[in-house]
């Protein structure tokens, strides 16, 4: 497998950290930079393997980044990184989800419509909500939660007709005898 320019500055990143602590590396003698002048490159997630294309100044601080366990936040080799599966989870807005009839009958996003349709999750779905569409989300939010409310309610009236008719049940048995 040919070396990508990222996946040498991976390893030399790596080789860095194993030395650290013996010497302080020289890392502009690491980095020595052979290859031609490309100004992208390309790195890869290693929790969703979503590819990530950044700026050649930015590819040592994105190798460094680390996970909260440690590990690394990002690979230049793309095996090592989990295949990246586009997600089928739509913005609440997007047109054709789930949500887009009750946005519709709220009215709180007349015309538009998110082109977000390959989230990865629902958490990643509720984040892009929050971050992009906060007010829109807040209303719509709202809206899920009071219907929730009276959902529960009914659920609960429900419930305590039938506790009712349980207890009146033999009651009404002995009254018959
Ligand atoms: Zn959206």
């Amino acid at each position: 497998m040919t070396m990508t320019h990222a996946m040498e500055v991976e390893k030399a990143l790596d080789l860095k950290k194993q030395i650290q602590g013996l010497e302080a590396p020289d890392t502009d003698f690491l980095f020595q930079d052979t290859s031609p002048p490309a100004r992208w490159e390309w790195v890869y997630s290693t929790q969703t393997g979503e590819p990530i294309r950044v700026k050649r100044h930015r590819l040592i601080p994105t190798l460094e980044k680390r996970l909260p366990d440690g590990s690394k936040a990002f690979t230049a080799d793309k095996t090592a990184a989990p295949t990246y599966r586009l997600g089928e989870v739509k913005c609440f807005l997007a047109k054709g989800s789930d949500d887009r009839e009750v946005v519709d009958a709220l009215n709180i996003s007349p015309g538009y419509y998110c082109p977000a349709e390959h989230l990865a999750n629902d958490m990643a779905a509720t984040v892009h909500a929050e971050k992009r569409h906060p007010t829109r989300w807040r209303m719509f939010k709202e809206h899920k939660e009071k219907q929730e409310r009276e959902r529960d309610r009914e659920e609960r009236r429900a419930e305590l007709a039938a506790i009712r008719a349980l207890a009146e049940g033999p009651r009404r048995g002995r009254a018959a005898e």
